[in-house]
């Protein structure tokens, strides 16, 4: 766009790739960097880049994480018994805002979609296949989209032989909306009353 110096643009170009962040506010927040002390720009930076270099993958149930393994995977107090299985990392963040589940989690990393040519491999299953051999409960916490459904079946199968438990949550989440976006009070009646499920 004319009359905007390179730099500004370039800035609100970047910006405007981030989610949540459309063209307008994006050059809206590289405009308001102008007026800010040189101090706030450069922590700014700095946030950004220990954010990449500091934060990782939970190598037991690849959650976000600065300590290995992760605060609640060592954290006594979770009952080791029962594991929630969830799509990405804002989901365990929308669960553990409700308080009501006191066991651990692992995180997919996505869904299987054929559409998107994301399969089983691509997508942290074969650690929680491990780690259901050694539990009592797995409930999936996944939305009922095409792909959610597709994902949830798959586990199931794949687990078959396995004792554990299974079930999911009960009716009240929207079909296909992210957890993150369900209200604290439905997500936690939903995982209170969390349905198992028979054997296929
Ligand atoms: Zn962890």
């Amino acid at each position: 766009m004319s009359g905007i110096p390179p730099s500004l643009e370039k800035l609100a170009e970047l910006m405007a790739k981030f989610p949540g962040i459309g063209r307008k506010s994006a050059r809206r927040i590289a405009f308001s960097l102008l007026d800010r002390p040189r101090e706030d720009i450069i922590l700014l930076a700095r946030a950004f880049l220990d954010v990449k270099d500091n934060v990782r993958r939970c190598p037991v149930c690849n959650h976000i994480t600065e300590s290995e393994p992760c605060d609640i995977c060592q954290n006594p107090r979770r009952d080791s018994s029962v594991i929630c299985v969830v799509k990405d990392s804002m989901d365990v963040l929308a669960i553990e805002k409700t308080t009501v589940f006191h066991g651990k989690y692992h995180v997919l990393g996505g869904l299987i979609s054929p559409l998107n040519g994301i399969g089983p491999d691509d997508l942290s299953i074969e650690p929680l296949l491990i780690r259901a051999k050694e539990i009592h409960e797995l409930v999936f916490a996944i939305n009922s989209s095409v792909e959610g459904e597709m994902t949830m079946h798959y586990i199931r199968k794949m687990l078959s032989n396995c004792p554990v438990s299974i079930s999911y949550l009960a009716r009240g989440i929207p079909i296909g909306s992210d957890l993150e976006f369900v209200d604290d009070a439905t997500l936690a009646r939903a995982l209170q009353s969390r349905i198992e499920l028979k054997g296929e």
